[in-house]
């Protein structure tokens, strides 16, 4: 951190003189004293100023030391911070106009003049618009987020709706499967068995009898196979930067405080790592012939309601089976939609049920229908 001090810059109201150094304390033109507005105008140095005519001599420096000035209660002058009384009527820093020794006039309010460029009003108006904006913003957030919750809230609340059923379909599949050989595989060895044949399409056993053993790819697995470079970026420090910022001191003075703070940039560096590959592993596969029950015709009835009937196919011999299965199905409507939701029951359910049952439909008010039940 370091600290340097120069004079800014006023302009005399009265003659119209400009530029005329903050040492002064009068016109040097027309001999009138400073006057608070003019302190309050006064230009702060340029940072070349502070640079090329930073204030040196030990006189200069106490005078720019010395504190703000007061202004005069009587005449307005604005005086040197450590003087006690008026440098141009002689006044007590105290007194005021028709009255004796009431308060400091110095450290009364000032009504800043309303210019945009005044130093001093303008870091503070800027200030405000700021904070007002973030303000804004984070008000602006804050509602977007009350609404995203409550949106979802409010969708996944439920209402119950009232449906009814539109529809009762069955499926019915026949299917005759015949006793036969499949080959199949697995990982590793199975053990081998004799094949026991069906007796009237039960008790058979199907066997297993190994064909072929051989080595099959299964997986891959990664191993660490030496190393490699790769291109990384890494911070250092490069240099330091200056910031700095000027305050007046109230007396046609400013001072400027600088500091410093290490500046980093970033470059490339070659590192290394381990490398890995990728291999491939073998595991032994085995084929072997076995038996099941294999389809050989199938055959399929569908409709609605409850006349229910079966294709029929015939089995010949031990080594033939029919086998049947069914699938059922209530079909529900709400409101315009005639097919809302669909139901899979079993058989003894699906026999329960008419075309116009109560369906009761739970909904979402985002998502659509959750669950459907029958009315009680
Ligand atoms: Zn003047
Ligand atoms: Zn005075």
């Amino acid at each position: 951190m370091s600290e340097r001090m120069a004079w800014g810059r006023w302009d005399c109201t009265r003659c119209g003189d400009t530029g005329i150094s903050g040492q002064h304390k009068r016109c040097p033109k027309c001999g009138d004293p400073r006057e608070q507005a003019e302190l309050d105008a006064m230009r702060p140095p340029s940072a070349e100023d502070f640079a090329r005519a930073a204030i040196a001599a030990p006189e200069e420096r106490s005078l720019a030391e010395s504190g703000a000035d007061w202004i005069c209660g009587f005449c307005g002058t604005t005086t040197r911070g450590t003087e006690s009384s008026c440098s141009s009527c002689g006044a007590n820093r105290q007194d005021k106009v028709g009255e004796g020794a009431v308060g400091p006039v110095a450290e009364a309010p000032v009504t800043p003049p309303p210019q945009a460029d005044k130093p001093g009003g303008g870091p503070l108006g800027r200030y405000w618009q700021r904070a007002t904006r973030a303000r804004k913003v984070w008000t602006v957030i804050g509602a977007v987020v009350a609404v995203i919750i409550g949106v979802v809230w409010w969708g996944s609340l439920t209402q119950e709706k009232r449906g009814q059923v539109t529809a009762l379909k069955w499926e019915h599949t026949t299917q005759l499967q015949r006793w036969g050989d499949v080959t199949r595989g697995q990982w590793g060895r199975p053990s081998e068995r004799p094949e026991v044949k069906p007796v009237g399409a039960r008790d058979e056993r199907a066997g297993i009898a190994v064909t072929s053993c051989y080595q099959k790819h299964h997986s891959d697995e990664s191993y660490a196979c030496g190393t490699e470079t790769y291109t990384d970026t890494e911070s250092y420090s490069c240099g330091t930067t200056e910031s700095c910022s000027t305050v007046s001191n109230g007396n046609g003075s400013f001072s400027q405080k600088c500091s410093t703070s290490p500046k980093y940039c970033s470059r490339n560096v070659t590192k290394t790592r381990t490398k890995y590959c990728t291999r491939p592993i073998y595991r032994e596969w085995c084929d072997y012939r076995t038996q099941d029950w294999l389809p050989a015709n199938t055959l399929k009835a569908t409709g609605e309601g409850h006349e229910l009937r079966w294709e029929s196919l015939s089995a010949t011999g031990d080594l033939e089976r029919v086998q049947k299965w069914g699938t059922y199905r209530v079909i529900s409507g709400l409101g315009e939609e005639t097919a809302a939701h669909t139901l899979e029951v079993t058989r003894e359910e699906y026999d329960g049920y008419q075309v116009g049952d109560a369906m009761i439909f739970t909904v979402k008010n985002i998502g659509g229908i959750d669950s459907v039940r029958r009315a009680e």
